[in-house]
């Protein structure tokens, strides 16, 4: 034990003092050029990290302390990778078309436009122009929805998530709220239905089974205390087989005769019927309304493609209550949100335009022929850039919608599958998404899936030049060895780090 400190003591005491390090010539250009802080704090972060390794005992001989040569690049690497743009763009060869982790759907170029003038200067947004006053900042996608929905008045929130919890809470609270069994869904993360309705302040009241909820369950659960009706729409999941929901219209004659309100979380958010286009139906917005829901609730990055956001649509004396929950303020969207949610609004007034004008309709209601053609064009790309050091082949495949719209319904697409004799298959995909811009893929069947469907055509030729760069890279080069993301390629240290490695 005693030894081991005392090397340990040793390890430390021939590291490079951090002052030592700031007088390299190399580093003293980087202060000039870049914010001297940060290169501090990168400076400091290098040699703690290699502390931590002593420590750890992972560097535990003079010879495996990285040099200079090695610390000086790893802080300049540092620096740059800070400074740079973090929420950098991906391609999406992952097939998962509304991928969450991946900031759900590309907006459209108009949703763009009217973003970056809102961004850019100061906007209208809660400001009349007649009397100069404050007015409402929900005001500016009043009418589009309206006419969109059939709805009376709107609401935009933060999510849809906040858009359920506010309502819930301006017409639930100490009061009881009727929902079925079967619509009890978690949507993914910290988002249940249950738990949801608690946060609001309803007392739930649960009616029918997981597989088959009556009108008569409804009725039979109606007090004096109720006050109001939850149809969620389990927008994630799927029962087949011996199913029975109550419909939006039965639901909503039923809540009416008892003074109740009837709420509708529609989660996805469809705003034209998807069978237009050969895909599954998936109930809309305007049918939810026209069906007689009070308040319909619905995302505006999923089937909308829009900017993160909750739409609320209904009856206008009920909009107005929820306008005035303190809540409202809390969960209320910006000006850059308001903008781009208008921007892609206006595209639904024409939908049979939609797959020239809104990326992810291009996307989801593109012929599979078209897909194929892609799909091809990547593999040629592909080999081109790497010759024989891969193994490309395009075969048949689905991607999916993702966030829980359109479950269990895969969309037909074409794949490129990439294999390597010389990187694992989790090892190609790591360099993959290592790489400017990163390339994200699913793995299947032990290879690397590249799925055309959700790859623009031009990201196409970008791909190419990725596995150019991937093929000549270092760190592919070190992934060889098996030694990826370590300081030193002896092969001492490695193991994890939440440094990034050298690329
Ligand atoms: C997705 C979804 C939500 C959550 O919406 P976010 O916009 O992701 O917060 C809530 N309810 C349903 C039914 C959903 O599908």
């Amino acid at each position: 034990m005693k030894d081991q400190s005392k090397n340990r003591q040793k390890l430390f005491s021939s590291l490079p003092a951090v002052d030592k390090l700031l007088r390299h010539p190399s580093i003293r250009d980087l202060c000039e050029n870049q914010p001297e802080r940060y290169v501090h704090h990168c400076t400091r972060m290098v040699i703690e990290e290699i502390r931590r390794r002593i420590t750890d005992g992972t560097i535990n001989d003079v010879d495996t302390i990285p040099g200079m040569d090695e610390i000086v690049p790893r802080i300049e690497h540092l620096v740059m990778e800070g400074l740079s743009n973090k929420l950098m763009r991906v391609i999406n060869g992952a097939g998962v078309i509304l991928h969450t982790g991946l900031g759900r759907a590309p907006l459209a170029p108009s949703a763009q436009a009217a973003l970056s003038e809102a961004a850019t200067r100061y906007c209208i947004l809660a400001t009349e122009r007649v009397s100069g006053k404050r007015g409402d900042r929900n005001r500016h996608t009043e009418e589009m929805l309206r006419e969109l929905t059939g709805a009376e008045a709107s609401l935009i929130v933060n999510n849809n998530s906040a858009a359920v919890l506010l309502s819930l809470n301006s017409f639930g609270e100490g009061r009881e709220a009727i929902v079925s069994r079967g619509e009890l869904v978690e949507i993914g993360g910290a988002f249940r239905v249950p738990d949801v309705m608690e946060r609001s302040g309803s007392i739930m009241v649960e009616v029918g089974t997981t597989n088959k909820t009556h009108l008569r369950d409804y009725e039979a659960a109606i007090t004096e205390n109720s006050a109001y009706i939850l149809k969620v729409h389990t927008s994630n999941y799927r029962i087949e087989g011996f199913h029975q929901e109550v419909s939006v219209k039965d639901l909503s004659e039923l809540a009416h005769k008892h003074n109740l309100l009837l709420l509708m979380d529609i989660g996805s958010g469809a705003l034209v019927d998807l069978q237009k286009w050969g895909l599954t139906y998936e109930p809309t917005v305007p049918e939810a309304v026209a069906d007689g829901a009070d308040v319909v609730t619905f995302s505006g990055d999923k089937l909308l493609g829009g900017p993160q956001c909750g739409v609320i649509v209904g009856k206008k004396e009920l909009i107005d209550k929820m306008k005035r929950n303190p809540l409202n303020r809390a969960i209320r969207c910006d000006k850059l949100i308001l903008s781009a949610l208008n921007g892609t609004l206006k595209l639904f007034l024409d939908p049979d335009g939609l797959p020239d004008t809104h990326p992810l309709y291009a996307m989801i209601t593109a012929p599979l022929d078209t897909v194929n053609r892609r799909a091809r064009r990547i593999a040629r790309r592909i080999k081109d850039a790497a010759g024989d050091r891969f193994e490309v082949k395009v075969i048949d495949g689905v991607a999916e919608m993702g966030s829980g719209a359109l479950p269990a319904r895969p969309i037909q697409s074409r794949l490129v599958t990439v294999s390597s004799e010389d990187l694992t298959t989790d090892q190609l995909a790591l360099v993959l998404r290592l790489s400017v811009p990163p390339l994200f893929t699913r793995i299947e069947d032990d290879k690397v899936i590249i799925d055309a469907r959700t790859v623009a055509d031009d990201e196409v030729r970008l791909i190419g030049e990725i596995f150019r760069t991937v093929t000549s890279d270092r760190l592919t080069e070190a992934m060889q060895n098996n030694q990826a993301l370590s300081l030193k390629k002896k092969g001492k240290v490695s193991g994890k780090s939440d440094l990034p490695a050298l690329g």
